[in-house]
């Protein structure tokens, strides 16, 4: 008995130390491999203060594999344990949730002798109950309940694959709290999206240390600090690739970060001032006592003419957002496809034979894209996409609350072919479709179609729904900007070639670890969408032209 009081009384001295965070995770955490025993710094000395921030809202634009999920893992059980508040720990998808839940947590409890008494019901894999307070680990997309779960501190794991919507709603419903404390993380995809807008939000910190060789006060930045050694790949030159100062050019050796990094030579300071309670928190893998300066020459290498592998370059490795050669429509490709006619302009006689095709992406306002096909008569009919000219006769918003308006627009343009965008208003879609049967094709974006292919299902009456691969489509719309493809009316509005400019493409993993083309956005891009079901019309209205079953021609 008296050793058990007496053991009490030492677990109670010892938490009333652990006032900070940094510190009660080298007491209560154990780890696994790659670094077995108690938590320490010793190898992510850059995660120390990241932990004891005591900032509002608390951004990390990272690379991989810095050692920064685990300080958010800390961070929920700190808050747990000590603070004895209710955490909601958010990851991009339900599945993502579930998989956290079994391996990271109980990972994290089955090494912690302390984690283990501390969660009393761990059975729930969306809930794990310490005592009196509760850890919610949930998706961000399609779940409802992020909503309606009541809490002060939020961890965004992964920002950047989120629903950038459910981001936003759940940053704005805290900002109003008196109590609260929000971690964001990420490896960082396109500018101004995700981590990096969240980023630029805050003091944007970066990690500093003393030079060993010129004493002066320095970090790691690319292109700057990694002197990249042969010329391609397969060049063994690539291994004696290296890591240099920026301010006095000499070599600083790999090995030797364990001791210039070492706390507290080396510290967290902000490059800018901002009125927010934000700290934003930066590190590349320059940093990384693992990746040696050979290993990110060769991811280097990698990205040399291929998009891809430049993408993970510099998103993972660099923890730096990019956009790939090509990936948004510029300036000049909007200049290039504009031409000298008007939205205004004489409208097709009844029953011309011109192929006039429309688009609309739904929401608070329908866009509303109306589009030409110049077909080529000695083009493939395989790829009618790839072989039509388009020209966009007529862009503009109706409001989204009067599907009714939309008619009108089908008979001034004897519309052959129109696809709408099919949530959110599924039922004010169906009815439009109906008015007009075997003109109005629904639309989603789908996994598991592949390429341009269209897959038609005849739902209800005269409600057909396409189901496409969004990049894949997008791909079509946006490359004709590219290879200047496509004219717009000199009246265009400046509404449109914004969201035009919106779309950025670039890459993510499927779950087999390849990279698949993905666009995000960095801004809205209901006109861009607009456009781009109008291009989906086109294979539609070619199966009207023909006069047949559209259904068996398109498949
Ligand atoms: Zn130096």
């Amino acid at each position: 008995m008296l050793t058990e009081f007496g053991d009490a009384l030492q677990q109670g001295l010892v938490s009333r130390t652990l006032s900070t965070c940094s510190r009660w995770v080298e007491k209560r955490r154990t780890m696994g491999e790659p670094f077995p025993g108690p938590y320490s710094f010793k190898y992510h000395p850059w995660c120390r203060e990241v932990h004891d921030t005591s900032a509002g809202f608390n951004t990390v634009m990272k690379a991989a594999q810095m050692g920064l999920t685990e300080v958010a893992i800390n961070i929920a059980f700190f808050t747990n344990d000590v603070k004895k508040r209710d955490v909601l720990y958010v990851l991009p998808t339900a599945l993502n949730a579930g998989d956290f839940s079994k391996s990271r947590f109980n990972t994290a409890l089955m090494h912690s002798e302390y984690l283990k008494t501390l969660y009393t019901d761990t059975n729930t894999v969306g809930l794990k109950q310490a005592g009196g307070v509760n850890l919610y680990i949930r998706g961000s997309r399609g779940d409802s309940n992020l909503k309606s779960i009541p809490v002060s501190v939020l961890i965004l794991d992964e920002a950047d694959e989120m629903d950038q919507r459910s981001i936003w709603l759940a940053l704005e419903r805290l900002s109003g709290q008196l109590h609260k404390f929000v971690f964001s993380l990420s490896t960082p995809t396109i500018p101004n999206y995700g981590i990096h807008k969240l980023y630029l939000q805050g003091t944007q910190e970066h990690f500093y240390f003393k030079c060993p060789r010129c004493g002066r006060n320095t970090e790691f930045v690319y292109p700057d600090c990694l002197e990249i050694c042969g010329e391609s790949i397969t060049d063994p030159a690539v291994k004696k690739s290296y890591l240099k100062c920026k301010e006095c050019k000499k070599r600083i050796d790999h090995k030797e970060k364990p001791e210039f990094l070492k706390f507290p030579k080396s510290y967290w300071e902000p490059t800018v001032t901002v009125d927010e309670d934000h700290r934003s928190f930066y590190v590349n893998q320059m940093y990384s006592y693992t990746v040696t300066p050979g290993d990110l020459a060769m991811a280097y290498f990698r990205g040399v003419g291929d998009e891809a592998a430049m993408v993970e370059f510099n998103n993972s490795k660099l923890g730096l957002p990019y956009i790939p050669d090509g990936g948004q429509v510029t300036e000049t490709e909007i200049d290039n496809a504009i031409h000298r006619y008007f939205k205004e302009d004489q409208r097709p006689n009844l029953g011309t034979d011109r192929c006039i095709v429309m688009g609309i992406d739904q929401g608070k306002m329908n866009h509303v894209v109306v589009t030409e096909f110049l077909l080529d008569p000695k083009g493939k009919v395989q790829d009618l996409n790839a072989s039509a000219f388009a020209k966009i006769l007529w862009q503009g918003k109706l409001p989204g609350d009067d599907f009714s308006a939309l008619d009108p627009l089908m008979r001034e343009w004897q519309i052959r072919a129109c696809v709408i965008d099919a949530d959110p208003q599924i039922n004010d879609a169906r009815r439009f479709a109906r008015r007009f049967p075997g003109y109005v094709y629904l639309c989603r974006y789908r996994r598991g179609v592949t390429g341009k292919e269209l897959q038609v299902a005849e739902e209800d009456n005269g409600a057909p729904i396409v189901t496409v691969d969004r990049s894949n489509w997008l791909d079509a719309s946006m490359g004709r900007f590219h290879s200047d493809r496509i004219h717009i009316p000199a009246d265009t509005p400046l509404e449109f070639k914004d969201h035009m400019k919106a779309l950025v493409r670039t890459y993510e993993k499927d779950e087999q670890g390849n990279p698949k083309a993905i666009y995000l956005n960095t801004g809205p891009d209901h006109y861009a969408h607009a456009y781009n079901y109008s291009e989906i019309a086109l294979p539609l209205a070619a199966g009207i032209v023909a006069g047949g079953d559209i259904i068996d021609k398109i498949i």
